[in-house]
């Protein structure tokens, strides 16, 4: 199958998660994929399992990281169709009157800023393309309260303005902006997440990971090939009058108390 056929796509935080299964998949569709990483062992795995993919090391949130990632996709792929804001951190679990300044300062560097910085050297480059698509990765945090997740809520409720801006000052270029978010995805973020949260209320982790799954009206977590199914479901033609939206694949997070 090839609906993306040589479309040129860029996926941040691309050598492993969620952003990992991303490229793979638009790799499986046809597409020409470079991802950056700001892990070098992350991103000598991927390059060794995905084939034909390029990548440069990067922290998005560096404005110089992202210039030189830039001047790498233009050598690699000659412009670019696709970009996926995917790089994300997770940020501390805490009240926020124990919130340090560095971590709030860092989650929204990463998730907010890094989205900012590569979405500015995109739009020019898929103007020139005649059009094209950006996903921002948000998460289903970004429509709901999220206790002791201060910086993350914010940067991901920051998305959803972002994407619908964006959506508005690129559409006459053909430009379709949209974000998609993720539910629980499970994998080893995921458990990360949920064994800061156990020590942070002092109980199983498994009791709460059975609280995360009764809160979800399919009663299910959800996984990494969904998320990107709807990234290339996004990317594809099928998508070619979706813009300025958010589709959350969640099994529908109720809550996330
Ligand atoms: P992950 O930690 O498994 O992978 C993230 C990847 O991004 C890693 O390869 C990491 O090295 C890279 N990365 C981190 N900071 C970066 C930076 N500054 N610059 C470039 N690369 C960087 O996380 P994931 O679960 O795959 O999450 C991917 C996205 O999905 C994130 O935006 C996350 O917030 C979002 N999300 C995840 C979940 C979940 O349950 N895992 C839920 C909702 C939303």
């Amino acid at each position: 199958m090839s609906k993306l056929l040589n479309v040129r796509v860029l996926v941040t935080g691309g050598a492993s998660g969620i952003g990992l299964v991303i490229a793979r998949q638009l790799l499986d569709a046809g597409a020409r994929v470079h991802v950056c990483d700001v892990s070098s062992d992350a991103l000598q795995r991927a390059g060794a399992e995905l084939h034909g993919v390029s990548g440069t090391l990067a922290d998005v949130a560096s404005e110089s990281d992202v210039e030189r990632l830039f001047a790498d996709v233009t050598m690699q792929l000659g412009g670019l169709d696709v970009l996926v804001n995917n790089a994300g951190i997770a940020g501390p679990t805490s009240p926020v009157e124990e919130t340090s300044l560095q971590d709030w300062r860092r989650t929204l560097e990463v998730n907010l800023t890094g989205t900012f910085l590569c979405t500015r050297r995109a739009a020019p480059l898929l103007k020139v393309s005649g059009g094209g698509a950006i996903i921002n990765i948000a998460s289903c945090a970004a429509r709901l309260g999220f206790p002791n997740r201060s910086p993350y809520s914010a940067s991901k409720w920051g998305l959803i303005g972002l994407t619908e801006t964006w959506a508005m000052e690129l559409g006459p270029a053909g430009i379709r902006v949209n974000a998609v978010l993720p539910g629980i995805v499970a994998g080893e973020r995921q458990d990360r997440v949920l064994q800061s949260r156990a020590a942070l209320e002092g109980i199983d982790v498994e009791d709460v990971r059975r609280q995360r799954t009764q809160a979800v009206s399919l009663r299910s977590m959800v996984s990494a090939e969904d998320i990107a199914e709807s990234v290339v479901f996004l990317c594809s033609s099928a998508g070619r009058m979706i813009s300025g939206q958010s589709l959350s694949v969640c099994g529908n997070v109720e809550t996330l108390r």
